[in-house]
């Protein structure tokens, strides 16, 4: 494949965001560009951030405003610097008051060893006697690759030393309160994450009828959407939704067999979808224009025009207004005084092989089985419109109109739900914490969000997830996930994160090319690290 367009700056660097729900922030909006966004500015607070995995300005976040307030007093920021990260935290001990972080991390190991020499050894050996990575599922891309050498490199100086420092075992000796062993906060903070079972169930009908409705409706009503497929996918449907179930993707897509993708950045995330010439007419080839490039926003007109038909007659539920640079029509409805939102979301159902730009991706062969990843690879891949981001003028162009982000929330979903290395995991006997690791890593980064928000306010769920795919790839066997070992795992799984944000670099699961973190500054990246790593050493305070 070439690159066709002269690769142009990414702003919206969370592919999976808008499916992987973002986290809630009360972000600063970009100036508005023209009289279109003008007009629509608090609207569009909400989508663009959206895509980009944010969800400003959501009236029904209060629930999570009301959850936030109870987090401990939000932690100022000193001067970036010399005194980064410690200031992230309530002060619980000496340890969290520091000059340098990184530096006082490094010398974590002492102070394990002095606190623990006595009483804990034994605890020391299980620890250590874990079993280490196997590295040769590490080939995700040659940085990803780096990062986790460098990783392992310092893996005693850092997640484990500092897993053995905030284990429940030290604070408890040192006589510390109970709120502050950090297996209990974990616990705690899950439970209060968990969605209750009967709103789940009220939310999920609600939707499902109004989705049953728009589907049959569109259906009817546009000759190109009479074999249109509904995908569900996002954190709801992947049954790692944190707090109350309010937010809804709806993927809807139309199958396309015979089109060529053309590169649209050098990462590989982004592309132009042409259509080749067909025997038949394609339902869609009333959206090609003169270079055969399948439009986006025309399709998107023509379904938000039905979806508003659609709806017209149903009480309590409303059609957001449109937003430039969104590719969702949102319905709003009002369920027994609470606020749902749905967002559909157009896509392409691509038959076609994978990109070659996610060759070296995906790589769950030692975890979830060469089978699992060739059936995956089998299955079809999507690709949702991608409108401009935030950026400059130049960004809002044609180009950017008809470009596409590739989508694999589909394969997301499936990994996600069949997570084990043993097919029982989670079904049988065994219990993992993957899941719960996500969860609470989701949680973690929204309040980073909600206590930082001009730092971390491109952090979002999408990074999140990533994350613990690439552990899960990197750790693959149950035994490293085991739920009685939650405290160990997630503090492995921030210490990957931290890793990863010391090194600017996220890769996407499925594409190597593409780094996440390519719109957060290195500045910025250095001091979200310091963020966690003061979470990490101080038993978690934005989760209590
Ligand atoms: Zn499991």
């Amino acid at each position: 494949m070439s690159v066709r367009a002269k690769p142009r700056k990414v702003q919206d660097e969370n592919p999976g965001a808008f499916v992987a729900k973002s986290l809630p922030t009360t972000r600063k909006m970009s100036a508005p560009r023209n009289e279109e966004d003008k007009k629509s500015t608090d609207a569009k607070a909400r989508c663009p951030s959206k895509l980009q995995g944010s969800q400003d300005a959501r009236p029904s976040k209060s629930t999570r405003d009301a959850n936030s307030t109870k987090e401990p007093e939000t932690p100022k920021r000193t001067k970036s610097g010399e005194n980064k990260g410690a200031s992230c935290c309530p002060v619980r001990r000496d340890n969290s008051i520091k000059e340098n972080p990184r530096r006082d991390l490094q010398s974590a190991p002492e102070k394990v060893k002095k606190s623990q020499r006595s009483e804990s050894a034994k605890t020391m050996d299980t620890k250590v006697s874990r079993p280490p990575k196997p590295r040769e599922v590490q080939e995700v891309c040659s940085t990803r690759r780096d990062t986790n050498n460098t990783k392992e490199a310092q893996a005693p100086k850092t997640a484990k030393s500092v897993e053995k420092e905030t284990a429940p075992i030290c604070s408890a000796r040192r006589g510390s309160s109970i709120d502050e062993n950090p297996s209990k906060v974990l616990q705690t903070a899950l439970e209060k994450l968990k969605v209750k079972k009967n709103q789940r169930s009220e939310s999920a009908k609600c939707v499902n009828n109004i989705q049953n409705r728009v589907t049959e409706y569109v259906k009817l009503h546009l000759d190109w959407c009479k074999d249109i497929s509904v995908l569900k996918t996002g954190s709801y449907y992947e049954n790692v939704k944190i707090y109350e179930p309010d937010e809804f993707d709806v993927m809807m897509t139309v199958r396309v067999d015979r089109v060529k993708l053309l590169p649209f950045s050098e990462d590989g995330a982004f592309y132009s979808v042409e259509m080749k010439r067909q025997s038949s007419r394609h339902p869609l080839e009333k959206f090609v224009n003169e270079e055969r490039t399948i439009m986006a926003s025309k399709m998107l007109d023509d379904f938000r025009e039905k979806v508003k038909e659609a709806v017209k007659e149903l009480q309590n539920v409303s059609l957001e207004r449109k937003k430039t640079g969104c590719p969702a029509v949102t319905l709003l409805v009002n369920e027994k005084g609470k606020q749902i939102s749905i967002d559909f979301v157009l896509g392409l159902e691509v038959h076609t092989s994978w990109p070659s730009f996610t060759q070296g991706g995906f790589s769950i062969e030692n975890w979830l089985s060469k089978k699992v990843k060739q059936d995956q690879k089998g299955k079809p891949f999507y690709l949702v419109p991608k409108y401009e981001g935030r950026g400059s003028a130049e960004q809002d162009g044609i180009m950017a109109k008809n470009a596409w982000r590739i989508s694999f929330s589909h394969v997301e979903k499936y990994i996600l739900k069949n997570h084990g290395n043993s097919k029982t995991c989670c079904e049988g006997g065994q219990k993992c914490c993957r899941k719960q690791c996500l969860k609470l890593l989701k949680c973690l980064l929204q309040r980073l969000k909600e206590a930082h928000p001009e730092d971390a306010d491109k952090l979002c769920s999408y990074h999140a997830k990533t994350t613990l795919l690439h552990a899960c790839a990197a750790r693959v066997k149950d035994s490293e996930w085991e739920s009685s070992e939650l405290n160990h795992c997630f503090q492995q799984l921030l210490g990957d994160f931290e890793e990863n944000l010391r090194a600017c670099q996220l890769s996407n699961f499925f594409i190597p090319s593409q780094n996440l973190f390519k719109g957060i500054s290195r500045k910025k990246c250095h001091l979200l690290a310091d963020y966690i790593e003061s979470q990490r050493n101080n038993g978690f305070p934005l989760l209590s």
